[in-house]
């Protein structure tokens, strides 16, 4: 008998508000079922929204830092108490293997609200007495509003919280969007915010697509500030809409990030970094990496044990440990990532694992899933769309090189900026090549290590402006001088 399919609500003035379609069908992408219903909402559901937060508005931000702190520390920990429900959750919407949602994106969304709760208190304005005019000037930072928060599908609640925790501690009040995609832990987060005891109206979510419900929440004359977290492509849309209605914005966009790996790296452990880099939660996370540049002194060496190592991981089902890829996240998004594939063996790549070489052992019940293998490709010439463009899946590309210069030029070579990372032993050559890539974040003999205090965002068509401690207050907040003579 088919599992009976789970209609979720919007979360509007502190109540789920009942609704009766138009629905947007949500298919678990580890077995093709449908399982969700998401309400496809317009721009009357954001309008209430709206309505609700700018009603909340005075009272939020007439709060202290700290009294907000006392509730998203209370989000925090009913969330940890739930972790595990939510990360199953999170898998069956996603298509994540649960230990990876358990260990890293239920995990962060807690520390979202810990950290923005325990750091924003701390942050002092500023105040300088004149004496020539007897004046005592200070700054004050209030809440711009009523924030308007849009997400993306690959990491659901993680990063849909990274904007709401810092907007709700800034005092604004939140309407939020997520992913009609992955809309079912943002749903579940609603029912903590009720149990914390947050006031009606602080946060409310409105379900739908980006055509409709984003666009009404972008374009409403009450919401004076975006946060956005998308595709290049919605960022562009986003930008020219709010534009001329002097938003606010903040765009945290794609990538296509390359690796630099110089021959004198710790090769084994540069190996092993670079396939979880390359294939976590099936190669999609804006960070990961799909440009491999490889010295040519260790080249041959270097593939050998890639290509060796990614094929030992395991593609199966989310809810079996040992899987280190789950499905992508819907099947048009399969069918882009293999067309991508296809696009670089017509431009002349070689394809020396995945897609095309190797089957899949799946369990009976994925049979139906978004699957695909991770897969290296090698000889991809350096103008292709595969170097040029994201492919946002488990596809990474390798190529030599034989300078630094050449390299710095090659990574520098795309239209995009988010990060990038370098593996070498030379200190010098680090710092010399962390300076010349034009992305936001650098990692050296690492990935995807950030503590939440420093700036997060990208350069180019990656991004405007940063995420962060003091970027996010920055964002949310805005100054007032005031002069008073004395
Ligand atoms: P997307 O741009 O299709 O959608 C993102 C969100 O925007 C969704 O909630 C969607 O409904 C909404 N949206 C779509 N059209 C809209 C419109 N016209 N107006 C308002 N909202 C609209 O992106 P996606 O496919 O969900 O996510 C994948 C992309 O996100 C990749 O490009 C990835 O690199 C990027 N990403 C970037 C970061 C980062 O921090 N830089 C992090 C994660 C993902």
């Amino acid at each position: 008998m088919a599992a009976a399919v789970q209609e979720l609500q919007n979360f509007i003035d502190g109540k789920f508000e009942p609704w009766s379609g138009p629905w947007i069908r949500s298919v678990n992408p580890a077995t093709g079922v449908h399982e969700i219903n998401v309400p496809d909402s317009g721009s009357d559901e954001v309008n209430a929204a709206v309505d609700a937060a700018t009603r909340a508005l005075p009272g939020w931000r007439a709060l202290s830092c700290a009294q907000r702190a006392e509730y998203m520390t209370r989000v925090a920990d009913l969330l940890d108490a739930s972790l595990q429900q939510f990360a199953e959750a999170e898998s069956r919407d996603q298509g994540k293997p649960v230990w990876l949602a358990a260990k890293v994106d239920i995990p962060r969304a807690v520390l979202n609200f810990r950290h923005f709760a325990a750091a924003l208190p701390h942050l002092l304005g500023t105040s300088k007495i004149l004496s020539e005019s007897q004046t005592v000037n200070y700054t004050t930072r209030e809440a711009v509003g009523v924030a308007g928060l849009i997400s993306p599908w690959n990491l659901p609640l993680y990063l849909l919280t990274f904007k709401i925790a810092p907007a709700l501690m800034s005092g604004c009040t939140v309407v939020a969007k997520p992913s009609e995609l992955t809309s079912l832990t943002a749903f579940m987060l609603c029912q903590l915010f009720v149990e914390a005891g947050v006031p009606a109206g602080v946060l409310n979510m409105v379900f739908g697509s980006g055509a409709a419900a984003g666009s009404a929440l972008t374009q409403h004359p009450d919401v004076p500030l975006i946060s956005f977290t998308g595709s290049t492509a919605t960022g562009a849309t986003i930008a020219s809409i709010t534009a001329p209605l002097f938003k606010k914005l903040s765009l945290e966009m794609g990538g296509k990030n390359a690796a630099l790996v110089f021959s004198d790296c710790d090769l084994n452990k540069t190996v092993a970094t670079l396939v979880r880099s390359s294939f976590i939660n099936q190669g999609q996370v804006c960070l990961c990496t799909s440009r491999i540049y490889v010295h040519s002194r260790i080249y041959d060496e270097f593939l050998d044990k890639f290509v060796a190592a990614v094929k030992k991981l395991k593609v199966g089902s989310p809810d079996d440990d040992s899987s280190y890829l789950g499905p992508l996240n819907s099947a048009q998004h399969l069918a882009k990532v293999r067309q991508c594939v296809v696009q670089a063996v017509k431009d002349g790549g070689r394809v020396l694992c995945g897609e095309t070489r190797d089957e899949l052992q799946l369990p009976p019940q994925c049979a139906n899933g978004f699957f695909m293998a991770p897969t290296v490709i090698t000889d991809v010439p350096e103008e292709s769309q595969a170097m040029k463009e994201e492919i946002f899946g488990p596809v990474t590309c390798v190529r030599p090189f034989s300078t630094e210069e050449e390299v710095v030029r090659a990574a520098n070579g795309v239209r995009y900026g988010l990060c990038a990372a370098v593996f070498t032993q030379d200190l010098g050559t680090a710092h010399r090549v962390a300076h010349a890539l034009q992305v936001g974040t650098v990692w050296t003999n690492c990935w995807l290590v950030r503590d939440l205090d420093l700036p997060f965002g990208g350069m180019k068509q990656s991004g405007l402006g940063r995420e962060g401690t003091h970027e996010s207050w920055d964002f949310f907040t805005q100054q007032k001088t005031i002069c008073l003579q004395i």
